[in-house]
C-alpha cells in the first residue's frame, strides 16, 4: 500500500536534496532542543553508524526503555523484527536523497511487537552526517486494516463459491470484484474486467426470448441506469433478461441487486444467475403441455388458448373451425388393439399435415379427432372446399400391419364469430355438429346449426334410456321378406330392430344402433334379437308357414363376444330352431376387423350349421381375394347401389361386377332396398336370386308377416314374377 510521505514534524530538515544541517547547539540550545522533540507525540531518534544517538521520550515510550541512557549507543536493529532488516537499507534509500516510509515491525523491550511507518533521512547531527528516524505507530490501524482485508478475502472467497454470478459495482457503474461464477457466466477474467463499466455486460442482448415469462424483461436498449433502476425498484422477484457471453453467444440471466454501504460508500451489488438450462427445461414443459405427444400436433389446450387469442382482439376475424371424426375408428381401436389405433391417427396426421395452408391450425383432441382452424373462411362452400382437401388425403388405403383399411371422415363446421365467439362455445358446437354428421350416415360434413344443440343432448340421454328399453323390453323386431326370384315366394326374412320409445314412439335402429354399439349395450340387446328371431321364426315353421330362413344382423361389437358362438348354439337349442334356418349378416366393413378373431368365429358358425351374409356390400372396399378367405354364403347389394338402377351408369358397373364377383364365388346375391319394377327387372337380369325392399314389402310386424307370407304363396297369373299384391305402407 503506498502512503503519502510522512510530513516531518520535529523541525529537522531533511540534508538532502537541500542539504541543510541540523545542528543542536549545546547546553540551552541543546536542553531547548531535547525539551521540543519530547514534547512531540512523534518518535523522534538519532541514528548514527546504526546506533541511537538520540530518542525522544515518545521513541523511548515506543520502544518500551524508560531512560534514554539504556538506548542511547544501542544498535537500531536489535529493536527491528529480524523479517524486516532487508527493509532498513538505509544507505540505498538515503542514497537517491529521498525520505523512505518504510513499514516495519518494531519488537519492543517486553516484546511487543508494533507495526511503524519509519521515515528516514540524512540529517547533519553534531557536525556529523547522521539519520534521523522519524516514526509512526500504526499498529492498531494496520490491524484493522489487515482484520478488513482478511475479512473482504473471506468475503470473496464466498462469493467465489457461489454458483451465482456476483459483480460489485461502485458508485459510478465501475466493477470493484468479480466472482468466479461471474467469470464462468461471462466468459471474462475478474482482471479484464475489475476497474471497467458494468453496462456492456447488463446490456440485454438484442433477440429477447422470453417475451412470455411472468418475468419482467428490459427493453433491447437499455441502458445501465435503466438496469440499475428496474433492480434498485426490486419489484421482481427477478429480471429476467437475454445477455451475452465474452464469445457473443448469449445466455437467460436472471438479475437481482441489492444496495451495500461499505465504508461511508454505496456499492451495488448485482447477482446474476444463468437461468438457461431451466428456462429451456420450462419452455420445453410448456410446449409439452402444448403439443400432442402422439402426433406431435399442437394438442386441444394449445387449440383452446389459440381460438382465445383468435376470439378475444378488438376485432375479431371470421373463420371456420373444422373438426374431423375418424369414422369407425372406435371399432378400429377396439378390435385391432390401441397401438394399431395409434399408428393409424398418426398416419392420419401424416396425411393431414402436408394439406395444411399457410396461416391454418391443425390440431388433435383426445380420441380420434382432428380440429382445423381457418382463418378467412367464411361460407358453407369454403368449409366444404376445405373438408374436401382433407377427405382427398384419405383415397388411399392405410397399410397397417399388412391390413388395408379404408378410412372416412365425419366432419362438424362452425364459423366464427358468428356461430361462437369464444373458445368453449366453439369447441362445444363443433363437437355437436360432428356427432350429428355422424349420426346421421357419416362421411360428410355438417355445419352447425341450432338444431344440432337440442340432438346432441337427446343423444347424452340416449345411453339412459336404452339401458331402461333393455330392462323394461321395449324393443320389438319387425320382419321384412326377402323374396327368391325363382319361385317368386318368400324365402326368408331380415329381423330388423324397433324400439318402441315413451316419448317418441317407435324408433328405428339408424338413431340409436352407434350409441348402443358405442356403450357396449349392443351385445345384451342383440340376444335378445336373436333370441326373438329364432322363437319367432321356429314358431312359423312349426306353423307351416314354410321354410324359412331368419337372417339377424350382428355388429362388429358383438364378435369380440367370447361367448357369442355359445350364446347361439343355446339359443338355438331353446328355441328348436334348425341351425339351417338362421343366417347371420356382418357387414363389410365389419369383415376387415380383427380378422382371425372374425375368421373363427365364422368358422365355428358354418360348424353349427348357420349361414353367413355380409351386409351392405359395395361400401367396404374389400377385394375378391379378401372375401375368398371367408365361410360366406349370401352377398346383400347394397341399396345406395340399386337406388340409381337402370339409369345411373356407375351404379350399374358396380351392381353388375359385384353379381359377376359373387357368382365366380358361387355366393347367393340378394339386392337390397329395390323400391321399383325397374330396379326389380334389372336385378333379376342380372341374375340376382333374391331381392329385398319396399317394392315387396317393408320391413313388417309379427302378424303382418304372418298374412303376408300366406298370401304371397299364391302364384300370380303370368307365372313370373311381378310387384306384390298387397303392401304395407
Ligand atoms: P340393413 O341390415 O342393411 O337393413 C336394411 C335396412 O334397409 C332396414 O333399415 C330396412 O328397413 C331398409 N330397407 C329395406 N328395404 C328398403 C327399401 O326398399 N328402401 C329403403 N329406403 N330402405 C329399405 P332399418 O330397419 O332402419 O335398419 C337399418 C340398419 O340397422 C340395418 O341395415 C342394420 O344394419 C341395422 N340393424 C337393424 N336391426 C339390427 C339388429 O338387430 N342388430 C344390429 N346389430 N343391427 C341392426
Ligand atoms: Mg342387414
Ligand atoms: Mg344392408
Amino acid at each position: 500500500m503506498k502512503q503519502p510521505p510522512v510530513q516531518p514534524e520535529n523541525g529537522l530538515v531533511p540534508a538532502a536534496p537541500a542539504g541543510n544541517s541540523v545542528e543542536p547547539q549545546t547546553g540551552t540550545g541543546a536542553d531547548e532542543f531535547r525539551v521540543l522533540l519530547d514534547s512531540s507525540q512523534g518518535f523522534v531518534a538519532v541514528i548514527e553508524g546504526g546506533r541511537f544517538v538520540f530518542a525522544n521520550r515518545a521513541a523511548l515510550s515506543l520502544l518500551g526503555v524508560e531512560q534514554d541512557a539504556s538506548v542511547v549507543g544501542t544498535d537500531f536493529m536489535r529493536y527491528v523484527h529480524p523479517d524486516d532488516f532487508a527493509a532498513i537499507d538505509v544507505g540505498s534509500h538515503v542514497a537517491s536523497g529521498n525520505f523512505t516510509v518504510t513499514p516495519i515491525r518494531i519488537v519492543r523491550a517486553d516484546g511487543i511487537v508494533l507495526q511503524v511507518e519509519l521515515t528516514i533521512s540524512e540529517v547533519i547531527f553534531r557536525g556529523r552526517v547522521a539519520h534521523a528516524y522519524l516514526a509512526l505507530d500504526r499498529t492498531q490501524e494496520l490491524q484493522a486494516i489487515s482484520a478488513l482485508s482478511a475479512r473482504e478475502g473471506r468475503i470473496l472467497k464466498i462469493l467465489d463459491a457461489m454458483i451465482d454470478g456476483v459483480i460489485t459495482v461502485d458508485d459510478d457503474g465501475y466493477i470493484e470484484s468479480f466472482n468466479k461464477a461471474a467469470e464462468d457466466i461471462f466468459g471474462f477474467r475478474a482482471g479484464s474486467v475489475i476497474g471497467q463499466s458494468v453496462e456492456p455486460l447488463l446490456r440485454p442482448a438484442p433477440r429477447m426470448i422470453l417475451h412470455d415469462t411472468p418475468h419482467a424483461s428490459l427493453p433491447p436498449a437499455a441502458g445501465l441506469t435503466a438496469i440499475l433502476e428496474t433492480l434498485a425498484k426490486g419489484e421482481f422477484g427477478g429480471l429476467v433478461t437475454e445477455l451475452k457471453r465474452r464469445d457473443g453467444t448469449n445466455f437467460v440471466a436472471e438479475l437481482s441487486m441489492s444496495e451495500l454501504k461499505h465504508l461511508d460508500r454505496q456499492i451495488y451489488c448485482v447477482i446474476v444467475r444463468d437461468v438457461t438450462e431451466r428456462k429451456r427445461f420450462e419452455q420445453t414443459l410448456e410446449r409439452l403441455a402444448l403439443e400432442d405427444t402422439l402426433t406431435g400436433l399442437p394438442n386441444r389446450l394449445h387449440l383452446v388458448r389459440m381460438l382465445d387469442d383468435l376470439t378475444r382482439g378488438e376485432t375479431p376475424q371470421t373463420g371456420a373451425v373444422i373438426l374431423f371424426d375418424l369414422d369407425r375408428f372406435k371399432n378400429i381401436n377396439d378390435f385391432f388393439g390401441h397401438s394399431f389405433g395409434d399408428t393409424l391417427l398418426q398416419s392420419v396426421a401424416e396425411r393431414f399435415s402436408p394439406v395444411v395452408l399457410p396461416g391454418e391450425f391443425l390440431s388433435r383432441l383426445p380420441g380420434d379427432e382432428f380440429v382445423l382452424v381457418s382463418p378467412g373462411a367464411a361460407s358453407a362452400a369454403d368449409v366444404d372446399a376445405i373438408v374436401k382437401r382433407f377427405s382427398e388425403t384419405l383415397k388411399r388405403p392405410f397399410l397397417i400391419d399388412d391390413f388395408e383399411l379404408f378410412m372416412t371422415i365425419s366432419a362438424g363446421a362452425i364459423l366464427y364469430p358468428d356461430q361462437g365467439s369464444d373458445s368453449e362455445t366453439i369447441l362445444k358446437r363443433v363437437e355437436s355438429a360432428a356427432y350429428f354428421a355422424k349420426d346421421s350416415g357419416r362421411n360428410h360434413c355438417q355445419i352447425y346449426s341450432a338444431k344440432i344443440s337440442e340432438g346432441r343432448a337427446e343423444r347424452l340421454d340416449l345411453e339412459s334410456e336404452l339401458r331402461k328399453a333393455l330392462r323394461t323390453e321395449a324393443f320389438f323386431l319387425a320382419y321384412q321378406p326377402r323374396v327368391d326370384l325363382r319361385s317368386g315366394t318368400v324365402h326368408g326374412m331380415e329381423a330388423l330392430i324397433r324400439w318402441s320409445h315413451p316419448r317418441l314412439g317407435q324408433m328405428s335402429p339408424g338413431s340409436f344402433i352407434n350409441v348402443a354399439e358405442e356403450t357396449g349395450l349392443i351385445v345384451p340387446i342383440g340376444d335378445l334379437v336373436l333370441e326373438a328371431a329364432c322363437q319367432t321364426t321356429n314358431h312359423w315353421i312349426e306353423r307351416g308357414l314354410g321354410p324359412l330362413i331368419v337372417s339377424v344382423n350382428l355388429s362388429t361389437r358383438q364378435f369380440r363376444d367370447a361367448g357369442l358362438v355359445g350364446r347361439i348354439e343355446a339359443v338355438l337349442d331353446r328355441t328348436g330352431l334348425p341351425a339351417s334356418c338362421l343366417e347371420i349378416e356382418i357387414t363389410e366393413s365389419g369383415l376387415m376387423f380383427e380378422i382371425d378373431r372374425v375368421l373363427e368365429v365364422l368358422a365355428d358358425l358354418k360348424d353349427l350349421g348357420v349361414s353367413i351374409a355380409v351386409d351392405d356390400f359395395g361400401t367396404g372396399y374389400s377385394s375378391l381375394s379378401y372375401l375368398k378367405r371367408f365361410p360366406i354364403d349370401v352377398l346383400k347389394i347394397d341399396q345406395s347401389f340399386v337406388r340409381g338402377l337402370p339409369d345411373e351408369p356407375d351404379d350399374v358397373a358396380i351392381s353388375t361386377a359385384i353379381v359377376a364377383m359373387a357368382k365366380s364365388l358361387k355366393l347367393r346375391v340378394v339386392a337390397e332396398g329395390v323400391e321399383t319394377q325397374a330396379q326389380l327387372d334389372f336385378v333379376s337380369g342380372l341374375g340376382c336370386e333374391e331381392v329385398q325392399g319396399y317394392l315387396f314389402s317393408q320391413p313388417l310386424s309379427v302378424d303382418e308377416f304372418d298374412a303376408y307370407v300366406l298370401e304371397s304363396r299364391v302364384p300370380n297369373a303370368a307365372g313370373g314374377i311381378s310387384a306384390p299384391k298387397r303392401r304395407f305402407n
